[in-house]
């Protein structure tokens, strides 16, 4: 008689961007589990950073808030936050996942999320979610709309693990949930399927000297430019550049900073930078009037319903200004950043001053992809990203039976085409559950009838 496996119609996503958060939601609504694990504190990834959505300008946290909320509260969705994976034993139907939960230092199950602990914590730290511009505590979440709204202490920052003194959160919780005693938990969850989700980064700055990265103050990349605009970031949505605080008159964008560049590696487009960088330049033109905006691109890639269109209404009606070529250095001087490029439609040298200079740095895999892959048993490509079965008929299917890759975990994509792509790798793992279902149920009947 073939019984059902504990766990085998349960999904395990790995990775809470808008691609598992869409996946689990489409799963747990269809009456299975899921199981969704993130490293960082709260879900949302990289879309929950965003100020507005190309190419309608929605504002991202309205959108994706929802969506959150619903992932933080579904009686089918078992949310591990601060998790990774660590093994993953077995077969399609019957994988045993290893979990190890880090220590919050935080009583989760106690905790209100009043806030009171981070109000008064004395340390002061630069603010990973908001591109280092903001500052956060040692206690902390990342962001005002955190879901689960739980803070986790940075043992690295906190005075109390460092000087053995403070103990300020402490005093202050109302509800007795700080515990400096917390210990990592490791535990196993059967499951049948699997979807990795685990999206992309961007090249440090630091990898991009020649662009000023990571020496020149004023040289940001999208995603902190993407915090100066956001009403819920460090500067509460005004453009300032971050050496001076100054609402910068010109600023320069540069696209392709790192991709679709052999030497380095990285021939692949990363894809939306064309479309990101035009909204930029557009919102920067929305909130600094005067302002003047300069792209420099290779060629324009906006393939998408109302893309072309997007960064046609950039060009015409905001008068951003684009110019065709490649920088070839740029550098602090005085309080300014210069530009050094070649027009390629005039074949003229452009010399630039701009106020501040952002960057579109390539999209890269995730640093723990590899380590995944060799846990997961997965290919990656040359690339780093994972390698799916078949790039037209089975474009979410990996190489391992029964796991999934959705959204920028398989190369840079948009959110339109990250949702896409993470519904039908929840369809692919729905369509086996009821398939072993159904053989389970047929079996039963045979058994019964014998
Ligand atoms: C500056 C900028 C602006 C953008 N603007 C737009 C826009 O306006 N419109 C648009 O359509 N797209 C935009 N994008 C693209 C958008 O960010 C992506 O389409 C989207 O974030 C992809 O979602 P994802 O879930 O695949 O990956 P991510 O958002 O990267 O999420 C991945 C998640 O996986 C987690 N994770 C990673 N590794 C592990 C691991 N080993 N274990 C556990 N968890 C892990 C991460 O913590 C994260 O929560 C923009 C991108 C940039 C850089």
């Amino acid at each position: 008689m073939q019984m059902m496996r504990p766990g085998q119609t349960r999904a395990l996503i790995i990775g809470a961007g808008i691609a598992g958060i869409q996946a689990a939601l489409d799963i747990a609504n269809s009456g299975y589990e899921a199981v969704l694990v993130d490293r960082l504190p709260s879900v949302g990834g990289h879309m929950a950073q965003l100020s507005e959505t190309f190419p309608t300008l929605d504002c991202s946290q309205c959108i994706l808030t929802p969506r959150t909320v619903e992932v933080g509260h579904h009686p089918h969705i078992r949310l591990y936050t601060y998790s990774e994976l660590t093994g993953l034993q077995g077969q399609a139907g019957g994988y045993t996942a290893t979990i190890r939960r880090r220590a919050a230092y935080v009583r989760w199950d106690l905790c209100t999320g009043c806030g009171l602990c981070q109000s008064r914590c004395p340390a002061r730290v630069p603010a990973e979610f908001e591109g280092l511009l903001g500052e956060r505590r040692a206690i902390y979440t990342l962001s005002p709309q955190a879901v689960p709204n739980k803070p986790v202490i940075d043992r690295e920052h906190c005075r109390y693990f460092s000087t053995g003194r403070c103990r300020v959160c402490e005093r202050l919780c109302p509800v007795g949930a700080i515990d400096y005693e917390q210990q990592d938990e490791v535990f196993e969850e059967p499951v049948g399927a699997v979807i990795v989700a685990t999206g992309y980064q961007l090249l440090p700055l630091a990898a991009l000297p020649e662009y000023g990265g990571g020496n020149v103050p004023d040289v940001i990349d999208g995603l902190q430019f993407e915090r100066l605009l956001s009403a819920s970031g460090p500067t509460a949505g005004v453009v300032r550049r971050p050496s001076d605080g100054r609402v910068p008159g010109r600023v320069v964008f540069i696209q392709c900073a790192g991709s679709r560049d052999p030497e380095r590696g990285r021939p692949y487009c990363s894809k939306f930078c064309c479309m990101y960088t035009a909204k930029h330049a557009l919102l920067y033109r929305h909130r600094v009037h005067d302002g003047q905006a300069i792209v420099f691109y290779i060629d324009i890639r906006a393939a998408g319903k109302g893309y072309e269109e997007f960064v046609q209404r950039a060009m015409d009606e905001e008068r951003v200004l684009y110019l065709r070529g490649k920088v070839s250095k740029v550098f602090r001087q005085g309080d300014q950043v210069m530009v050094w490029g070649t027009d390629t439609l005039s074949g003229r040298n452009v010399e630039i001053a701009a106020d501040l200079v952002v960057l579109a740095p390539a999209a890269v895999p995730d640093p723990s992809q590899a380590e995944l892959a060799r846990i997961l048993g997965l290919t990656i490509g040359e690339d780093g990203f994972v390698e799916v079965r078949d790039a037209q008929l089975a474009p979410v299917d990996t190489l391992r039976p029964g796991v999934f890759v959705a959204g920028a975990a398989a190369g840079p994509k948009d959110i339109p085409e990250t949702v896409a792509q993470a519904s039908a790798a929840a369809a692919r793992i729905l369509s086996l559950f009821s398939r072993w279902e159904r053989a389970a149920q047929v079996q039963v009947q045979a058994d019964g009838g014998s």
